[in-house]
């Protein structure tokens, strides 16, 4: 098989829009300068998220077709659950509409106040659900630059909390993977076995947050020589072999385009959850879920773990890197799968973090070619300083180009490459913005802001 190819071809096809500079600019002004607030219809390539974007494959689309709506004990969640427990190991299987879904009701059957959870990094959902039932959440990401594996946790530190004076206190390790915060970066087999070990010792829940399981099995596979002669299958299977039990967005993983689940080796505390479900999803059988939905995931759930697939998809981030770099773009290496990600403040030293150097780069490459990527900076996650001064830097100002998994072919992301050339070429006269509207919490997705010009 030639390195890097889509390896699949395309049956069902959807036009894409192709707004002028014109209507450009005046998508951007209606949405407050917020593409987060930009229509669909005025994007031409978008590589927002990677979350629930995926296209789905034949045979998912003629799975729908037999999924099962009885309200209890439909076949598709029969289907759904044997392709979890053969994948997982894990013999309690819940659905769920989405990951967030999972998270409120483990974590809150786990966490209460004065709990913690400690983790390589919680994803924002997963904290927030922690939070929410007053316990924290404490993250100890390992040093990045050290390995080929910057998304394990630090085993020095994590040994550390768990025989410190507030380890009684710790009800769960949970494990990204990959591990968003840092790119995206896959976590080891042997960082997974390490932690187990020290939970054993010390009696403490091992839990994963498996919603890119296979790309972060895929990635072992490629960075870790002892494993590579094993199939994806076989790493997510030693990896999860390893847990107590996961949780996932499957709108990730999933390939499919809403889902998640919990899947648990502990029948008791999935009697608890389901008690939960019952309450605030559905029925345990599905879980806030159609029932062909469960029929795509189910199907999903095999794909994603084949070599092919998972190889164009690691090549297809590399190469999306080198083009971005060749562009001008200060890009992040090693790239994972699921994104590439862009450090604006390198390309952007003009603009200080208060006046938002990643939107300032995330909103050129709309204006300049109706791109539309993530900012993953200050706006999202700065802070407003509580003495009304400046806002308090994220740490990092990144943009992330992310990758919906089956949808664009390499000739749409070299359209991407050459926007990204452009709008590095006038790096120097690009504007900072500045917030003119925002609320409390989670300013990013409904913020207005206005260019410093
Ligand atoms: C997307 C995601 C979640 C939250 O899932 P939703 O389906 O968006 O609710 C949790 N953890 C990770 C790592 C994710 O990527």
């Amino acid at each position: 098989m030639p390195a890097f190819m889509e390896p699949f071809r395309i049956k069902s096809v959807e036009p894409i829009p192709f707004p002028t500079a014109g209507q450009r600019r005046t998508a951007l002004v209606d949405a407050g300068h917020n593409l987060f607030r930009v229509p669909s219809r005025a994007i031409t390539i978008d590589l927002l998220t990677d979350s629930g974007t995926n296209a789905m494959s034949a045979a998912q689309w003629a799975a729908l077709v037999s999924g099962d709506e009885s309200y209890a004990g439909a076949t598709s969640f029969e289907h759904f659950q044997t392709v979890v427990r053969d994948l997982t190991g894990f013999d309690e299987v819940i659905p769920v509409h989405q990951g967030r879904a999972a998270e409120r009701i483990l974590l809150g059957e786990l966490l209460g106040p004065g709990h913690f959870s400690i983790s390589n990094t919680h994803f924002d959902t997963t904290r927030a659900a922690i939070e929410s039932k007053g316990a924290s959440a404490v993250d100890l990401p390992v040093d990045q630059t050290s390995s080929a594996f910057g998304g394990d946790i630090d085993p020095g530190r994590l040994s550390e909390w768990l025989s410190g004076t507030q380890a009684h206190r710790v009800r769960c390790v949970v494990l990204t993977i990959t591990n968003n915060a840092s790119g995206g970066q896959p976590v080891s087999l042997a960082n997974v076995g390490v932690v187990r070990e020290l939970c054993d010792r010390h009696q403490v829940m091992l839990l994963l947050d498996a919603s890119r399981f296979a790309e972060n099995a895929y990635l072992i596979s490629e960075r870790d020589p002892g494993q590579s002669g094993r199939s994806p299958r076989e790493i997510a299977q030693a990896v999860f072999s390893l847990a107590d039990g996961c949780w996932a967005s499957l709108k990730k993983d999933g390939i499919a385009n809403i889902g998640g689940m919990i899947a648990l080796r502990d029948p008791d505390l999935a009697r608890r959850c389901r008690q939960q479900l019952i309450a605030f999803e559905g029925f345990p059988t599905y879980g806030g879920l159609a029932g062909r939905d469960l029929e795509a995931l189910a199907q999903g759930l095999l794909e994603v773990t084949d070599p092919a697939y998972l190889r164009y998809r690691a090549s297809t981030a590399r190469w999306f890197g080198e083009q971005l770099a060749d562009a001008g773009l200060p890009v992040l290496q090693p790239t994972g799968c699921h994104a590439v990600y862009v450090d604006a403040a390198e390309l952007l030293p003009h603009i200080r973090p208060e006046q938002l150097p990643a939107t300032a780069l995330a909103n050129e490459l709309y204006l300049s070619g109706a791109v539309r990527v993530s900012d993953l900076g200050t706006l999202a996650f700065g802070r407003v300083d509580p003495h009304g001064g400046v806002d308090i830097a994220a740490p990092r100002e990144l943009v992330r180009f992310a990758l919906p998994r089956r949808v664009y072919t390499k000739s749409h992301l070299e359209y991407v490459s050459e926007v990204a050339a452009g709008v590095a070429a006038k790096a120097a006269q690009i504007p900072g913005y500045r917030i003119v509207e925002q609320e409390s919490a989670l300013r990013h997705f409904t913020a207005a802001l206005m260019p410093l010009v």
